[in-house]
């Protein structure tokens, strides 16, 4: 019986992605081998937080459950080995099955009718050398790039890669101001400035109960 370490399940709105504003069920698992220097999970980043469920007891609390949007998020979600036999049994219960991953383990072994929401590291992340670049070509139509921007050479860094890689990818590309060290009207700015074809985002859930409230 195959095993995750959970770090916490809850029901809120998806506070990201293209899918913002939408009933979602989060289910936040345990541990990540990176360290950003913005990260605003530090209650999950240990691989013995939580507890461990089977992947059948979380799918049979998933059902439980009425939003039909469930995101699998950590940590690194991808960090244990369960996790795509758990995002396969999701995928049966639910309409849309979401991963928010952090770029550095291979997208590979994801079921090909999950949400992808791949985080790219920038420099001001200091985890710049964790990008396990491979995963690019690895993105369908429905994949989203995620891009936290610290500060404007992040967000030239970004921009840089835009028209270097990721010209012709699939997925649509969100580019996310830090909470703590870019305006978003400077992003905003800086991205009509440069004609630049992104989405930009908030993070929703901070600005309705404020970035310290964890669990909504
Ligand atoms: S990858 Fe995500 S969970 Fe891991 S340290 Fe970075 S922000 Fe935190």
């Amino acid at each position: 019986m195959t095993k995750l370490r959970v770090h916490e399940i809850y029901t809120s709105v998806q506070g990201e992605s293209s899918l913002v504003g939408l009933p979602c069920i989060f289910i936040r698992l345990a541990g990540c081998p990176l360290r950003c220097v913005y990260c605003d999970t530090p209650q999950a980043l240990d691989f013995s937080a939580g507890e461990e469920m089977s992947v059948k007891a979380i799918v049979e609390h998933i059902k439980t459950l009425s939003p039909n949007l469930v995101l699998v998020t950590g940590g690194e979600p991808l960090a244990q080995r369960g996790t795509p036999e758990l995002l396969q049994a999701l995928t049966a219960v639910k309409e849309i099955v979401q991963l928010e991953t952090s770029g550095s383990i291979s997208l590979k072994q994801v079921p090909s009718s999950v949400c992808n929401i791949l985080d790219i590291k920038t420099p001001g992340s200091g985890e710049e050398i964790s990008n396990d670049w491979r995963n690019l070509s690895l993105l369908k139509a429905g994949d989203e790039i995620k891009i936290v921007l610290t500060n404007r050479h992040d967000y030239e860094w970004a921009r840089d890669l835009l028209a270097e890689q990721l010209s012709d990818t699939a997925a649509s590309i969100l580019f996310s101001p830090c909470w703590d060290s870019l305006n978003p009207q400077d992003l905003v700015a800086w991205i009509l400035e440069d004609a630049l074809n992104v989405r930009m985002q908030l993070q929703m859930h901070k600005v309705i109960w404020g970035a310290e409230k964890t669990g909504v």
